[in-house]
């Protein structure tokens, strides 16, 4: 999913929109003007020209304003809660070249791999019988426990590790070659001692692939890519 962070936004964080009312103007379709309803409706959708529809969304753990495409060219903002509506619009104006070849680059993508119910059987079947095994391996040797194991049918990820170490594997791995698996389990493994993708995170991942993360990362975005999953 595409993502664009809005760097040197956050001194604005603070301040409060005073012209909220020339935002309402200008977009025509916001729903509420009232105080109250600001402080506590926090979607708005408005419609640019050349962008179409964007749905404009208030969070509490945001810290900077940030423009996402998702795989249907569909344009969501997030503000961060005491962001101004004005500036998240200015934001979506200055940025608009970079959401419409984000848009382009969606449309030319092929649309996402069917998978009958017998292949998923099948790889859900392949999955029990290879990933729980082969992650106890993994775990073991490598002095990493875990918590517990789920298999999901994720498609959009391959893998996750909870805060307490409860580790979800996608059966989709079973698409990928072998070491390509053990680089997800191993990904996951890391987690159970470093709960981000910090320098040490990599660096202990490193280790564990032999010194190939950089690699094998390049070589399960490719191989992602032109599996069209997600
Ligand atoms: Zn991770």
């Amino acid at each position: 999913m595409a993502e664009w962070l809005g760097n040197g936004l956050q001194n604005r964080l603070q301040q409060f929109d005073s012209a909220r009312h020339l935002l309402i103007t200008e977009a025509g379709r916001c729903s509420t003007t009232g105080f109250f309803s600001d402080m506590f409706n926090t979607d708005r959708v408005i419609q640019f020209t050349d962008i179409g529809e964007v749905t404009f969304h208030k969070s509490y753990r945001a810290k900077n304003y940030r423009i996402k495409v998702d795989s249907k060219g569909i344009v969501t903002v997030t503000v961060p809660v005491y962001g101004s509506w004005r500036t998240a619009v200015n934001f979506v104006k200055n940025n608009k070249n970079w959401i419409l070849s984000k848009q382009a680059e969606k449309h030319n993508q092929p649309p996402k791999k069917a998978i009958s119910y017998e292949e998923l059987r099948k790889l859900a079947d392949e999955a029990y019988n290879y990933i729980p095994a082969r992650i106890t391996e993994l775990s073991e040797k490598n002095a990493l426990p875990f918590a517990s194991l789920r298999l999901s049918t994720a498609r959009t990820r391959w893998g996750s590790c909870s805060f307490d170490n409860r580790i979800s594997i996608s059966i989709y791995t079973m698409l990928l070659p072998e070491h390509l698996i053990d680089f997800i389990l191993l990904h996951e493994l890391t987690h159970t001692i470093h709960k981000n993708h910090q320098a040490g995170f990599h660096a202990k991942l490193n280790e564990l692939t032999g010194g190939k993360e950089k690699e094998l990362s390049k070589e399960l975005r490719t191989v992602t890519r032109t599996l069209n999953l997600k």
